[in-house]
């Protein structure tokens, strides 16, 4: 581990599964230093000694994202650490769905508060520092359903139509200071979320896809390991679809 050059700190939320763990991989393969973030030790804990048996450089926090105070403990502690967190990817993400009239409050509150105001809260304490260097690079993953909506998901649709509207109102605060918000809007991607669905849901969905199948995690990692690189420079508040082509 010690002949690779740590070249960036980069924070993934969600990293113990799915998109999060292949945007941990793939960004720890450039040689950043990788704080994975789940809500479980178990998972973010097992990528982050996979990266390290990969030769790379990752520590594990398990956090509830939601929970603002516990946010904000943890990246104070980081930035006494680290001193800045150069790269920090919003990944972490639920599902409560159910038609509106429905749909509990709690359902409402646990997916806003996860997918959403985790990402204001990561942000509120990470950029400062980011915006003092003049340079950063805060990459939201939130969804084809925040730009279409969805029968059955109001709240998520809501959730990540606002991360949209977040990254958009910082890119605009950020820009000057070198700082680049983008979004990355994922279509339907092979993960534990979606292996949920029914063979039939699933058959349906595919029809749907102009590439005629579902992404997979990778995909979603390839984007947002350029968003996160110097390559990326001159683009910001941007929503980048990957779908197979489905919402044009
Ligand atoms: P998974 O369900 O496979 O993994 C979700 C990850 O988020 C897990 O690591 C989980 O932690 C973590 N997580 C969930 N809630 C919290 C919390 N409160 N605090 C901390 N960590 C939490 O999801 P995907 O990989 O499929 O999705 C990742 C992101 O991509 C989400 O934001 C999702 O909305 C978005 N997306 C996914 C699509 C898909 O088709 N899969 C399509 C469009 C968007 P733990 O491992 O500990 O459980």
């Amino acid at each position: 581990m010690s002949d690779i050059e740590v070249k960036k700190i980069a924070l993934v939320t969600g990293a113990g599964r799915g998109i999060g763990k292949a945007i941990a991989l793939s960004l720890a393969e450039e040689g950043h230093h990788i704080i994975c973030v789940s809500r479980s030790e178990s998972s973010c804990g097992a990528v982050a000694e996979l990266i390290q048996t990969n030769g790379g450089s990752a520590e594990a926090i398990a956090l509830d994202v939601s929970d603002a105070t516990a946010v904000e403990n943890t990246c104070n502690a980081l930035l006494e650490k680290h001193g800045l967190i150069d790269i920090l990817v919003n990944n972490a993400g639920i599902t409560r769905d159910n038609l509106v009239f429905r749909m509990g409050e709690e359902d409402w509150d646990a997916v806003l508060d996860t997918n959403l105001k985790s990402c204001f809260s990561f942000i509120k304490h990470l950029a400062r520092p980011m915006t003092r260097k003049r340079w950063g690079r805060i990459i939201n993953i939130a969804s084809v359903i925040g730009l279409t909506g969805n029968a059955g998901q109001a709240n998520y649709a809501s959730a990540k139509a606002g991360m949209i509207g977040l990254t958009k109102s910082l890119a605009k605060e950020f820009a000057a200071r070198n700082v680049t918000v983008n979004v990355v809007a994922p279509g339907f991607i092979e993960t534990d979320m979606t292996s949920s669905l029914s063979e039939d849901q699933q058959k349906m969905i595919v029809g749907i896809i102009p590439m005629k199948r579902m992404g997979k995690a990778s995909d979603i990692a390839n984007m947002t390991n350029f968003l996160a690189s110097q390559k990326s420079d001159y683009i910001t508040g941007q929503v980048f679809t990957v779908d197979g082509g489905m919402v044009m």
